[in-house]
């Protein structure tokens, strides 16, 4: 299983980090170590001082495929929900000075949470969700997926000319702003909609 995860795909997120906006989708991946357990506590690492949160929303694939075309993408996939990219920003700023990939900031142990799956046939359709994340009962980001630069379907033809894509794989979809920071004792509620998908604690 492959986590595939796009970056600044959110007009927003990429101004609130002084980023262009990017002319093709910006694509980097986690390794399946990377998926927080069910159940479990986020652990910050040690070798950060500044991990982020970035409330996503998380899109399961259901069909192997190859050079998918975007009229039929959306074959690929039956369920999605929240879930968070934790992000080191600090390492992750060391490495876009000296233009070095970014897996030691977005790639370890525990970057990937994954909120349990909703049929998508229980939401509205799929660019026209709303996705919030709460931080000990605030709301710190807001989402609609209508206003994603690449849409999801864009987004699976795009990466699909570069990665088989297979059963279980998922793809992190992209962050809105309002990211910030998490610290031990946080608690993080996403949601869909109305739906609770995760709730996490902090260590
Ligand atoms: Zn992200």
């Amino acid at each position: 299983m492959k986590i595939i995860c796009v970056g600044r795909n959110y007009a927003e997120h990429a101004n609130e980090l002084n980023n262009p906006l990017p002319e093709q989708p910006v694509i980097f991946m986690k390794p399946d170590s990377a998926v927080l357990l069910k159940k479990r506590p986020f652990y910050i690492p040690d070798w950060t001082d500044n991990v982020h949160y970035e409330m996503e929303v998380v899109i399961k694939i259901n069909r192997i495929g190859k050079n998918i075309q975007r009229k039929f993408a959306y074959k690929y996939y039956e369920e999605l929900t929240g879930g968070i990219d934790f992000t080191a920003r600090d390492v992750q700023s060391k490495c876009k000075e000296k233009s070095w990939p970014w897996e030691l900031a977005k790639a370890f142990d525990g970057s990937a949470a994954i909120g349990k799956m909703i049929s998508k046939n229980n939401l509205p359709p799929i660019q026209e969700l709303n996705f919030e994340l709460k931080k000990n009962s605030e709301t710190v980001q807001i989402g609609k997926t209508d206003e994603m630069l690449f849409t999801v379907d864009q987004i699976i033809e795009f990466v699909s000319q570069y990665f088989t894509l297979k059963i279980g794989d998922l793809i992190f979809t992209g962050t809105p702003a309002g990211v910030g920071k998490v610290n031990a004792g946080d608690v993080l509620q996403g949601f869909i909609e109305t739906k609770e998908v995760f709730n996490i604690s902090v260590k």
